[in-house]
């Protein structure tokens, strides 16, 4: 499946609730959550009750939507989660958390995980003092990620980091705001992610 090029907004009219992906705008009331309560597309308005199955799939999808993952990409998280010890649901999240891009995003440098995305991809960041391009690298409990940003471009980034101040940075992760630099100390437990998600659906979903 190629990567979703449309208005994001859509994705969270689809799941009905707001999934953040557009930074500023999503707490603003420009966001078309709440103003327009339907599924887009011509069916939208007549929404109907969700079947089992349907309530499963629309769990995975919102996961997907949330972190900016793939299909093929998700299917091989579920597979890692359920090889590790523990509920595979929440190793599932654990894994989804400690993606490059969104530990980038947890830790304040941008506002959104699509923002995140593409600095890392345009080398704006470096994993353990060596600079990295790729979003998905799964990140593990004692790494260092640093912005490698120096000059006026920094600017961005102070910008970003002063409009999330009021963020509280997971527990499992370590920031150091004078060094731009952070470190992830654990994989991340259920409880430290503050997403809606249902991951038992998910769960179900993959086991049928
Ligand atoms: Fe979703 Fe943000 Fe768009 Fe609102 S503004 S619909 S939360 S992407």
């Amino acid at each position: 499946m190629a990567r979703y090029t449309g208005a994001v907004c859509r994705l969270c009219r689809r799941e009905g609730q707001k999934l953040y992906l557009k930074g500023d705008r999503c707490y603003t009331n420009k966001c078309s959550v709440g103003r327009r309560e339907y599924a887009p597309g011509q069916h939208g308005v007549s929404r109907k009750k969700l079947s089992e199955y349907g309530l499963q799939l629309r769990e995975k999808q919102k996961a997907k939507r949330y972190y900016g993952v793939l299909e093929k990409q998700f299917a091989h998280y579920f597979e890692l989660a359920s090889k590790r010890k523990g509920i595979t649901g929440e190793n599932l999240l654990a894994i989804l958390e400690s993606r490059f891009d969104n530990i980038v995003y947890r830790l304040g440098f941008t506002m959104s995980r699509a923002e995140a995305r593409q600095l890392v991809r345009h080398g704006h960041f470096a994993l353990n003092g060596k600079r990295v391009t790729v979003s998905s690298i799964l990140v593990k409990p004692g790494d260092v990620i640093t912005l490698r940003e120096k000059g006026t471009g920094l600017d961005k980034f102070k910008n970003n980091l002063e409009a999330n101040a009021t963020k509280v940075i997971p527990k499992w992760l370590d920031f150091d705001a004078a060094k731009f630099e952070g470190k992830m100390l654990s994989f991340a437990s259920r409880e430290d992610i503050d997403l809606p998600l249902e991951e038992h659906l998910i769960v179900e979903l993959y086991s049928k």
